[in-house]
């Protein structure tokens, strides 16, 4: 089998396009005709998978879904116009009000606000520390459903126990979500812990650019749909692999409408060829900076699974090609913290991740400002936490930068 690289780089060229166009074109047209009413019969009776209308399948996304179901060796992959639309799609298309699920309380931000407002609506969540499979165990009743988690959290760097998890939720017939978007396929296929869906915000390592908003959302096939309750009837045809994903795509995409436009599939498509180059530098870029701040007497602590005395070092190292290429530390008491981010010239002050470009964010008073200080401190965040995503800078000037923001008082 070619490697991860060749897979994505040529992935495009195998589907015979016009002209023998090396790129999927941008495809602009939202309806498709055809000449014989029976073939469009056939479509929307499930019979045939040809395109009707850009609101749930367009060609150029559909080239990408191609991409990224072989980057995370899925059996289906749907695209939405943010990685936020895939996470809420699969919880409004395959939860029922009264179910229940289990969520890592280490999450993106969005997230939490995201799970507490499905609580609104019926659908409850406990969050529970993921990095223990035994806390996840804890937390399950009769009406749970779903385990929800990340492989490393943003800010703090815990790692979900993934494989105990896995072993959970094949156990107790729960379906199994993992985001996988601060690892990427590139450094971790959450299918080899028996993940049944997998979320990728294609926003940030996969796109890379920071240009393009977008997400994925892959069926691994591990899970049997044929015994999840939630499956409407008109769903379940074909491969019981794929009932899951179908529902997503016409509940959560056709109906309502979270849809990724052709223009941004092509941006993505191409940022996602170069998803391993890039993140071999992001990552080595992030051991080098952490392993300058960790020994620095103005630094008090750093979190980064690539340190031996983080707690889930072991687990990341076991599981990840890499332990990532985010990072966060506490300046040590005194000093200044905005000072600090604004002394910074390479690194830019601003709130994504997986850009090029270095990017350097206070926790408390930004991203995660919302949720206040109480589900802050249960989740580890200090007052003082400095978030770091690491860009492809050559490493001296960023060493540089650091050393200069970190000398003058
Ligand atoms: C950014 C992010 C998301 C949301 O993705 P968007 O494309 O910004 O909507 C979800 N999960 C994680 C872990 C993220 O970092």
């Amino acid at each position: 089998m070619p490697g991860f690289t060749t897979t994505i780089v040529h992935s495009d060229r195998r589907s015979g396009i016009e002209h023998g166009s090396l790129h999927k074109p941008i495809h602009t047209s939202v309806a498709y005709g055809y000449e014989d009413v029976q073939d469009l019969a056939d479509v929307f009776q499930g019979r045939s998978s040809a395109y009707s209308y850009g609101r749930q399948v367009n060609p150029t996304v559909t080239a990408l879904e191609t991409k990224i179901n072989a980057m995370e060796r899925g059996v289906a992959t749907v695209c939405f116009g943010t990685g936020m639309a895939a996470i809420g799609m699969v919880l409004f298309a395959l939860l029922r009000k009264g179910n229940h699920f289990v969520s890592s309380s280490f999450l993106f931000g969005n997230t939490n606000s995201l799970f507490q407002t499905f609580g609104l609506h019926g659908i409850d969540v406990t969050f529970v520390d993921a990095t223990s499979a035994a806390a996840v165990a804890e937390a399950i009743r009769p009406d749970t459903r779903l385990v929800f988690v990340e492989t490393i959290a943003n800010p703090r760097t815990q790692v979900a126990d993934l494989e105990g998890i896995g072993e959970l939720c094949r156990a107790k017939g729960l379906v199994y979500v993992v985001d996988n978007t601060m690892t990427s396929p590139y450094l971790f296929q959450p299918v080899q812990v028996g993940a049944s869906l997998i979320v990728n915000s294609l926003t940030k390592y996969i796109g890379g650019h920071g240009t393009t908003l977008g997400g994925a959302l892959t069926e691994t096939g591990r899970f049997d749909w044929s015994v999840f309750d939630n499956i409407q009837d008109t769903y379940k045809k074909g491969d019981p692999a794929k009932w899951a994903i179908t529902q997503v795509r016409k509940k959560g995409l056709r109906d309502f409408g979270p849809t990724l436009g052709p223009q941004a599939a092509l941006h993505l498509g191409i940022g996602a060829e170069t998803l391993a180059l890039r993140q071999e530098r992001q990552c080595a870029n992030a051991q080098a900076l952490v392993a300058y701040l960790a020994g620095h007497d103005k630094v008090a602590r750093v979190y980064y699974p690539g340190l031996p005395e983080h707690p889930e070092h072991a687990r990341a190292t076991k599981l990840f090609r890499h332990p990532g290429a985010l990072f966060s530390f506490e300046l040590a008491d005194g000093v200044d913290a905005f000072a600090f981010l604004n002394r910074l010239d390479v690194a830019i002050k601003s709130s994504n991740l997986g850009d090029n470009r270095t990017l350097a964010i206070p926790v408390a008073e930004t991203i995660y400002y919302e949720m206040g200080p109480e589900r802050r401190a249960s989740m580890g965040i200090a007052d003082s936490l400095i978030r770091i995503s690491t860009g492809i800078e050559d490493i001296d000037d960023l060493l540089a930068d650091f050393e200069q923001a970190l000398a003058e008082e």
